[in-house]
């Protein structure tokens, strides 16, 4: 059985073989980048050499890619749990070719890799193109001898690939691997695609664009080769279990948390179990890279991510503090691809511990208000705005912790409602601010700054959840 371990490195071995520098992979904070929230994508750290700003020493480079997808442009935090192939946090195996190879070349590596390498079963697999991508269709029947009915032309964005609302951009072709019958879901293009049946696992990205602003789009200097291979999917696809949390990686962390709460997973708390083994990856990764939790921007990412997490944990029983107790597996696992993770385990562990101890004090409480105030609802009902307000507010609740709560029931909250509370408690501190001297500064100003940074933060993510941040 091929461990994740191993897939990277044949992965790698791959391109490095057929002429391509092995990259290590870039932080999860972009350098340099304000419009990106995280790394989402391989291509991030080539963001410039695609747009011909800077140069390297080479035109083909292959890396794994750390990513978290939990904000912005692309986010998956609300799907992690709920599908078979979400994470906030995963890897992305990609090839890359700056001006050297393009479709044809790429088409062909690609294939091989998963034909010859991998081992996959060409009657199971199929792709898409954008629709007005001819080239691209030819080459697939070139190339792996697909019929027209395997090879399926999607006119939307997902078959145009963005990093954001700016950067280089161009259109894409997806490959899926049909898993069967017993796995609901239709292929891409249907009206049940966002089923787990058919698995998109690669994307092939011909990069011919740079978006510069939302309305103008110029060419690139010389049409270059992105790539992006989920690394835990094909782990999923190569050991063929059902989600990316039965791959040996993920089942070794969900048997850490199993043994540090003296009880395994069933078919009721399998989710929690899911997202606290994602959560720990995501949370100790950003931390690793230098985030640490706080009331606004990235910090506050990483904040709602640890203490839904920690929901969890107390929903599965957990008396103590737990996610820090799970690191030594996550280093285990990760530590020797990722260097920096072994030399941040303690920080890590202190981190967690802290969120969790302080979060725990106002976490029992909150939950207790949060069940008793929805005790009524029934599926399709909204959840009262003003509670999660003092959710958020007094027991450290972030909105969509109290979501993902409410979630598995069908009820959802009252955003507005929520908005309404937030601006009204604005407008009171303002106001006690406006009327107070000098000394209010401490007092005042700094917990109100917290506060609106919170609250901006929320706003942007709620009114433009597509852009990218
Ligand atoms: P999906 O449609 O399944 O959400 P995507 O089209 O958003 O995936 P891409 O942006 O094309 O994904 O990223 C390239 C590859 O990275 C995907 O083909 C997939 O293998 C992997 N990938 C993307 N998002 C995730 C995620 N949240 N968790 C794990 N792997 C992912
Ligand atoms: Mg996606
Ligand atoms: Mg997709
Ligand atoms: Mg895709």
């Amino acid at each position: 059985m091929s461990s994740v371990n191993d897939i990277r490195s044949t992965f790698l071995n791959f391109f490095k073989e057929n002429g391509h520098e092995i990259v290590a992979s870039s932080p999860l904070v972009p350098r340099n980048d304000p419009t990106l929230m995280f790394t989402n994508a391989g291509m991030v750290q080539f963001k410039n050499v695609f747009t011909g700003v800077e140069k390297r020493a080479y035109q083909r480079a292959t890396t794994s890619q750390k990513c978290v997808r939990a904000g912005g442009k692309h986010n998956d935090l609300d799907n992690v749990g709920y599908t078979a192939r979400h994470l906030t946090f995963f890897e992305m195996l990609g090839n890359f070719s700056f001006g050297d190879y393009f479709k044809e070349r790429a088409i062909e590596l690609a294939w091989n890799l998963i034909t010859k390498d991998f081992g996959l079963k060409k009657d199971k697999l199929l792709v898409t193109v954008y629709h007005t991508d001819d080239e691209a269709a030819g080459y697939w029947k070139k190339i792996a001898g697909f019929s027209d009915d395997r090879i399926i032309r999607i006119p939307t964005s997902d078959n145009f690939w963005a990093m954001g609302d700016t950067g280089p951009c161009g259109p894409c072709s997806e490959i899926f691997i049909d898993r069967g019958e017993h796995i609901w879901g239709g292929p891409p293009g249907s009206p049940e695609e966002d089923g787990d049946r058919f698995l998109e696992f690669w994307n092939l990205v011909f990069m011919q664009y740079e978006q510069v602003t939302k309305e103008e789009r110029v060419a690139l200097p010389r049409p270059s080769i992105d790539t992006g291979m989920g690394l835990e999917r094909m782990a999923c696809i190569l050991q063929g279990v059902e989600s990316v949390f039965e791959t040996d990686l993920f089942r070794h962390l969900i048997e850490a948390a199993s043994s540090a709460l003296g009880h395994g997973p069933n078919a009721q708390n399998v989710a929690s179990y899911r997202v606290i083994a994602d959560h720990l990856r995501s949370s100790a990764f950003l931390i690793a890279d230098g985030v640490l939790p706080s009331n606004e921007g990235r910090g506050y990412v990483l904040r709602r991510i640890m203490r839904r997490a920690m929901r969890h944990a107390q929903l599965l029983g957990a008396s103590e503090p737990l996610m820090h107790r799970l690191v030594w597996a996550l280093v285990r696992e990760m530590g020797q691809a990722y260097p920096d993770l072994v030399r941040a385990e303690k920080l890590i562990e202190e981190t967690l511990q802290l969120e969790e101890t302080r979060f725990r004090k106002t976490l029992v409480r909150g939950l207790s208000i949060l069940d008793e105030k929805s005790a009524g609802l029934k599926k399709g009902d909204m959840f009262d705005g003003d509670t999660a307000f003092t959710l958020y507010d007094t027991y450290g609740f972030p909105l969509d912790l109290t979501q993902d709560a409410l979630k598995s029931r069908g009820i959802s909250v009252d955003q507005a409602a929520f908005t309404d509370a937030m601006e009204r408690q604005r407008e009171k501190a303002r106001a006690s601010w406006a009327g107070s001297g000098e000394a209010a500064t401490e007092t005042i100003w700094f917990p109100l700054r917290e506060k609106l940074g919170a609250t901006e933060f929320l706003g942007y993510e709620t009114e433009s959840a597509e852009g990218a941040v």
